[in-house]
């Protein structure tokens, strides 16, 4: 099968990139691995409950950015989450830094859902090599026919795409530098409403360094649940023990900083490997013209939603600039 332009990973960079080059009238086609998309803009639905276990919420440094929540939060894809939000330190609870936080609607993956709805996307598909041919690129995906396109953009975590590109010593080198922390994150579904004072906290001690009522956050339905987030040290440090292990830890850590018994219906463990560049480059994206080639990611700027936003754009301007 051909596309003209493959764009690999379906979260908010890949999703960008490819809305706007689709905009300007190239025949695009996205691939993921996952199943679903949104990358680490992730839900996780159980019995009866659902939690965002990577990207928590997103604000806006800049205008543009800011007028793109305005227009997905008038598509209804998006809205404010007021969070009684604190600082936990080693005394106690102080109030958290005031800010215009908002959640997709009604779970963060939700919103690359709705973004690429008018583009081809293939789900369930790995890339696991980048051939060069005459006329562009051969695409082998594990378990599925391979592809062929003219241009390839990757937006992957950076460890992810180094492994893809062998054919590209320098953007290899680019995207190899860049070291991405790992993050454990527990989801609870909690038996009962928990009577504490917040809805979220950023820890400053211990091993949690993020939690939050994921209840709280606009559009979801169903019970309680809880999403604790361990700090990128604890997370380096227990990165091959057993989820179950991991989910009892962090729930104990959970208790003991709330000071309260947290009853669970249930709760499961999500690793993830590359969750946040540990120091994010400054490039924008990166695009080869010659070879038909780019990266884009948070990483290549940043370690948030709006970074992956603002690179997948850069990047499809490269592309047109380029074209
Ligand atoms: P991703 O969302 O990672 O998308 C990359 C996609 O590529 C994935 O879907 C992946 O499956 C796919 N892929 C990778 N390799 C292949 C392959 N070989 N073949 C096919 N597909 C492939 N940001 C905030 O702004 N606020 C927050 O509160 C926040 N909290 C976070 C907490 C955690 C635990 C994590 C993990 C991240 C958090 N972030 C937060 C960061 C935010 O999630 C990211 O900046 C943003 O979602 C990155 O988008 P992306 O498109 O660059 O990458």
């Amino acid at each position: 099968q051909y596309t003209d332009i493959a764009v690999i990973g379906a979260g908010l960079a890949g999703v960008s990139c490819a809305r706007q080059l689709a905009a300007a009238g190239s025949q695009v086609t996205v691939f993921d691995k996952s199943k679903g998309m949104g990358g680490r803009m992730a839900t996780r639905r159980g019995d009866g409950f659902s939690v965002d276990h990577g990207a928590q919420y997103f604000t806006a440094q800049q205008p543009d950015f800011h007028a793109e929540i305005h227009a997905w939060q008038a598509a209804g894809l998006c809205a404010p989450w007021q969070a009684r939000l604190v600082q936990h330190r080693p005394t106690g609870p102080v109030d958290g830094y005031p800010e215009h936080r908002y959640v997709a609607t009604p779970g963060m993956s939700s919103l690359c859902r709705a973004l690429a709805a008018a583009l081809p996307v293939q789900l369930n598909h790995r890339l696991t090599a980048l051939q060069r041919q005459a006329d562009g690129w051969q695409l082998s995906f594990a378990d599925q026919p391979s592809w062929r396109a003219r241009q390839v953009l990757l937006a992957a975590p950076a460890p992810q795409a180094a492994a893809l590109l062998d054919a590209a010593p320098a953007l290899r080198a680019l995207a190899a530098g860049v070291e991405m922390e790992a993050c454990w994150a527990v989801m609870l579904h909690a038996q009962a409403p928990l009577e504490i004072g917040f809805d979220a906290a950023w820890v400053e001690h211990g091993p949690l360094r993020w939690l939050a009522r994921n209840s709280s956050k606009p559009g979801r339905s169903g019970a309680e649940s809880w999403l604790l987030h361990a700090t990128p040290a604890w997370s380096a440090a227990h990165i091959d023990a057993p989820a179950d292990e991991v989910a009892g830890l962090l729930h104990a850590a959970f208790a003991e900083l709330v000071d309260s018994a947290v009853d669970a219906r249930n709760r499961s463990a999500h690793r993830w490997l590359y969750a946040q560049a540990a120091q994010p480059l400054d490039i924008g994206s990166a695009y080869q013209a010659e070879l038909g080639l780019g990266l884009c990611g948070d990483w290549c700027l940043g370690t948030r939603v709006e970074d992956a936003w603002r690179s997948g754009r850069h990047l499809a301007g490269q592309l047109l600039a380029a074209s």
